[in-house]
This record gives structure tokens, C-alpha cells and sequence, in this order.
């Protein structure tokens, strides 16, 4: 399990963990739309198995930006008096939008360990 998250964390392939998923030098802190590779380079695993496939992955991107949401309400609540303070709002909003690129990318690479093929 520990092992997987460090495959996940390193852009790698889940197959062969040699081949790169994202044709990016840095995958989490870059800005615009993700570069995926079509196939791994190394074992030709392809990562899109169908079109549409990473259709799901907007889902779990939903759950990440939920958990960071409620995460940044926990940690901005202490430094408010009212327990529900309207900047709070802002800076939620923020904090997604700050977080945007990386979640793209960390959810279409959990999508891909969730759903890779473990009989080859
Ligand atoms: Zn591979």
C-alpha cells in the first residue's frame, strides 16, 4: 500500500513502474492542463482504456476538493471569533483554486492504480 502511493506520488507506470504517466517534469505544481502519455514507454500499457475513461476521475477530484474544503474550514475556524465567518468562504475558494492543477493530476493517477489491470 505504502508502495503504491509512492509509485502514485512518482508519476510512474502501474504496470511496469518505469515508464512516466505525465509528460511533465513537475506533475503536481504545474500550471494548465494535464500531458498524458498515451502509452507507457517503457511496456506500452495504455492508460486511456476506452474514450471517456477518465470521465470517473472527475469524481474523485470531487472528493478531494470536498476533504480540502472541509479541511481549510477546520483550520480557518481558529483564527475567526464567529464560528462561521463569510472570509472563510474566501479563502476556501482559494485553496481550491490553488489546489485545482494538483488535484487534476493526483485523481487521474488514482484512477488509473484504482482501475489497472492486475492479470497482466
Ligand atoms: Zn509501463
Amino acid at each position: 500500500m505504502a508502495n503504491t502511493l509512492v509509485h502514485i506520488l512518482h508519476n510512474e507506470c502501474p504496470h511496469c513502474h518505469e515508464g512516466k504517466i505525465f509528460n511533465e517534469k513537475n506533475i503536481f505544481f504545474n500550471i494548465g492542463f494535464p500531458k498524458m502519455n498515451k502509452t507507457c514507454s517503457h511496456c506500452h500499457y495504455q492508460f486511456e482504456k476506452e474514450p471517456g475513461y477518465f470521465f470517473g476521475a472527475m469524481y474523485v477530484n470531487y472528493g478531494l476538493t470536498v476533504a480540502q474544503s472541509i479541511a481549510t474550514y477546520v483550520i480557518a475556524q481558529f483564527f475567526f471569533i464567529k464560528a462561521f465567518d463569510l472570509r472563510i468562504i474566501a479563502i476556501i475558494a482559494f485553496v481550491i483554486i490553488a489546489m485545482a492543477p494538483f488535484n487534476i493530476r493526483f485523481s487521474r493517477l488514482l484512477w488509473i492504480y484504482m482501475f489497472k489491470n492486475y492479470s497482466i
